[in-house]
């Protein structure tokens, strides 16, 4: 079924008048002399993160230097990309370790949930969104990469859970 002829007509005139050209130059007219100026100078001006920002992962550790990780594996079964890899030893006392902690940054689609399901807060996703890799294989991040993003980071890590802590 056609269009109304009033219909029709109405459209007709829009498009013959540039009204919604008009309207569209007003925007970018109201930008142009905006005091507020919505873009930035990146990457020598920064926009704020949010506390719940995701990007590289980091493994962390008690204060006592102890990893937090118990290798129970519920990250890597959630994670729906499959990017984790863990292999896990007992360790004389009882607890389990890693021994493997693989994570796979080109399956990995950052949805946060290995941050989620993890029980010890141990394997998260940090502020950290500038980084490349420039040799095959790079994108394999090991236990040892993880942790000593973990140990660099932990300041902005804590500050950012902390942030976060009363909206959970
Ligand atoms: S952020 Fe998501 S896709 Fe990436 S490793 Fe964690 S669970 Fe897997
Ligand atoms: S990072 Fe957390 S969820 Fe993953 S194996 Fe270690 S303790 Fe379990």
């Amino acid at each position: 079924m056609g269009m109304p002829l009033k219909d029709s007509l109405k459209h007709y005139w829009k498009t013959f008048s540039l009204g919604e050209l008009l309207k569209g130059m007003r925007v970018t007219g109201k930008y142009l002399v905006e005091r507020n100026k919505i873009t930035i100078q990146y990457p020598e001006e920064k926009t704020p993160l949010s506390p719940r920002f995701r990007g590289h992962h980091a493994l962390r550790r008690y204060p006592n230097g102890e990893e937090r990780c118990i290798a129970c594996k519920l990250c890597e079964a959630v994670c729906p990309a499959l990017a984790i890899k863990i292999e896990l030893e007992e360790r004389p006392d009882g607890t389990r370790r890693t021994t493997r902690y693989d994570i796979d940054m080109f399956k990995c689609i950052y949805c946060g949930f290995c941050e989620e399901a993890c029980p010890v807060d141990a394997i998260v996703e940090t502020s950290l969104f500038e980084y490349h890799f420039e040799q095959r294989g790079e994108n394999i991040i090991n236990k040892q990469k993880l942790l000593a993003i973990g140990d660099r980071y932990e300041p902005e890590i804590a500050r950012m859970k902390a942030a976060d802590a009363p909206y959970r």
